[in-house]
């Protein structure tokens, strides 16, 4: 292991690996990298490596484990042995067994377990390099991975810890900050900013920590747009729109911007001629539905209208409208 350094924080004001002290490291995600999982993330954290595959929602068994009105959610956090200097010893420890149920709680509040009652959502998260910060990068993680699976939940959860060191606040420690520093207050955080998640290791001042928990919000919501635009980019290649020759491009146009009219956009009764149902040069045709066809068209240039407004092209992402 490394010796402790002299100074974590430079004249400078910069940290040991170059970094601001409110700055995360950097962080990269893929998505769907398992093709046997429902959902997965691998997600690179400065020097943190993690991969985390979602299974479900699908019948627990034993039966005797199942809730009857709620999903059960499983979490498993596992160290691989080669992940860190010294060899990790295989299988559960009390250190992984605690990160495990405090992971789990954390997505308890936001993932929708009541839609599946009997269903177990099981989530294994691997760690393959570990550079401190492990759980909380093994939640950003888990979260992708949750979306990735299709599970239903209120939003995205987020993680980061603050510490201390040469009495500064530091945001997302690295190894030797996290080893040698004076304390550790890891934090998850949902979409809202509803805290899901503390924990805290060593020493803080109230007035500490009540900033150590505003920076640690702060890095959350970073880490969220950094998961928003890795699922934007994953959905927006995923969803691309193909029209089939045979589908009417209109009518797709149409079933895509159907939510997005206004009741008020709706041309008036008053406003449309030919309400009769007589089918006369005045009254205007009907349709094979019955309807008049001026209503129907009237219906289509609002929804090209609508369609224009969004730019909804060819290959767009409808889950972004
Ligand atoms: N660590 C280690 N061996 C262990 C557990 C942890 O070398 O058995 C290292 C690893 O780099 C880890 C860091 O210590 O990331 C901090 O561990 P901690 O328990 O604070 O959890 P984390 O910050 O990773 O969530």
């Amino acid at each position: 292991m490394n010796d402790k350094p002299e100074k974590f924080i430079d004249e400078n004001g910069l940290r040991l690996d170059g970094r601001q002290i409110n700055e995360i490291r950097p962080m990269t995600i893929k998505i769907g990298v398992l093709s046997r999982a429902d959902g997965s993330c691998y997600l690179e954290w400065g020097n943190n490596k993690v991969l985390v595959a979602v299974y479900g929602p699908r019948e627990l068994h034993p039966r005797r484990l199942q809730k009857s009105d709620s999903a059960l959610i499983r979490y498993r956090y596992n160290m691989a042995a080669f992940s860190v200097e010294e060899r990790v010893r295989p299988g559960p420890s009390r250190r992984s067994i605690e990160i495990s149920k405090v992971s789990r709680e954390a997505f308890e509040p936001v993932v929708m377990t009541q839609l599946y009652p009997g269903a177990v959502i099981d989530v294994f998260a691997e760690v393959l390099q570990a550079d401190a910060g492990t759980r909380t990068a093994a939640i950003n993680a888990a979260s992708i991975a949750l979306a990735d699976a299709g599970i239903p939940m209120k939003g995205l959860v987020a993680a980061c810890a603050v510490g201390k060191v040469d009495d500064k606040l530091v945001l997302d420690l690295n190894k030797p900050e996290d080893n040698y520093g004076q304390a550790d207050l890891p934090i998850a955080m949902t979409q809202d900013g509803d805290i899901t998640l503390v924990q805290m290791d060593g020493d803080l001042s109230q007035e500490e920590f009540k900033q150590a928990v505003e920076m640690c919000k702060e890095g959350c919501r970073q880490i969220l747009e950094i998961q928003k635009e890795a699922l934007k980019n994953k959905f927006a290649d995923d969803t691309a729109v193909n029209i089939p020759d045979d589908i009417d491009e209109v009518t797709y146009v149409e079933a895509i911007v159907e939510f997005d009219i206004e009741e008020d956009e709706y041309p008036e009764e008053d406003d449309i001629s030919g309400e009769s149902e007589d089918e006369d040069e005045d009254t205007g045709s009907l349709d094979e539905e019955g309807e008049p066809e001026d209503i129907e068209e009237e219906f289509i240039d609002i929804v090209e209208e609508a369609a224009d407004e969004e730019e909804i092209t060819e290959g767009s992402d409808i889950r972004e409208q």
